[in-house]
């Protein structure tokens, strides 16, 4: 079965509202409309640039697809500083990653926090790009693939079994995070069919094959291809190299 690939932009803590509007312009000056029937691109800004960028996207007709970076799983209330699934798909939000390392290691979330946030954004009608990723520490210890199969076990529990086919699951090795370092295409593709194959195990065969498995670490316009070529990579989640325009139209271009 054929899997339509999917690029996002994690924009991180960069980029203020009217640095949005310029890159979400830039970056679709670079591509063409055809560019999308192969690929989804998404960008993810910071909460406070969405609504610009949501304008822009329906201003311009653009074919690019508006995600976000974070979320907080209850549905409105006495939550000071936290923003709901609701208020997201309000601003037409199509993705929401949750669990990013980041998130994980500085603010604490744990897998049932990932959890919870995976199941309200789906509850909300956005998909999840769900996160996870091995320490450079654990896979020395040789723990990367008990990891992952435990982080992504833990992030689809408990998920209605028919939704999980629509999910992206983003394997993200952490020591290549921002590093420059990125994993070997081999051991990328290894770990991306981990992923399917516990998807397989923990939910069935049918989600294993319609879920897009991305790669995130350090892919730049030099490692793209190496990293797709591989069968079970189903596109990136790309930081440092998202904030560039034409370095992120160069990352994409390897599409068309
Ligand atoms: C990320 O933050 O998800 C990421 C993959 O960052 P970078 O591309 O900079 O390594």
């Amino acid at each position: 079965m054929s899997r339509k690939n999917l690029i996002a932009g994690n924009w991180k803590k960069n980029a203020n509202h009217l640095e949005t509007i310029q890159m979400v312009q830039k970056l679709s000056y670079r591509l063409d409309i055809a560019d999308y029937a192969r690929i989804d691109v998404v960008v993810c800004p910071p909460f406070t640039a969405l609504r610009s960028a949501q304008t822009v996207i329906e201003a311009d007709r653009l074919s690019l697809k508006l995600g976000a970076q974070n979320v907080d799983p209850h549905e409105s209330g006495a939550f000071t500083g936290e923003i709901s699934p609701h208020m997201l798909a309000k601003l037409n939000v199509q993705f929401v990653i949750v669990g990013h390392s980041e998130r994980r290691q500085l603010f604490g979330e744990t897998d049932d926090d990932v959890n919870a946030k995976l199941k309200a954004v789906l509850a909300a009608n956005m998909t999840p790009i769900l996160c996870v990723g091995e320490t450079g520490d654990e896979r020395d210890a040789g723990d990367a693939e008990s990891r992952v199969t435990a982080q992504v076990s833990a992030g689809l529990d408990g998920v209605d079994p028919d939704s999980v086919g629509s999910l992206v699951i983003a394997y993200e090795p952490i020591w290549a995070i921002g590093t420059g370092k990125t994993a070997t295409a081999d051991d990328a593709g290894t770990m991306c069919g981990l992923v399917r194959s516990t998807v397989a195990e923990s939910v069935s065969g049918s989600a294993a094959e319609f879920v897009r498995v991305l790669y995130g670490g350090s892919v730049n316009p030099g490692n793209i291809a190496s990293l797709m070529a591989k069968r079970d990579i189903d596109g990136g989640l790309v930081g440092g190299a998202s904030l560039d325009p034409d370095t992120f139209a160069s990352v994409i271009r390897y599409w068309v």
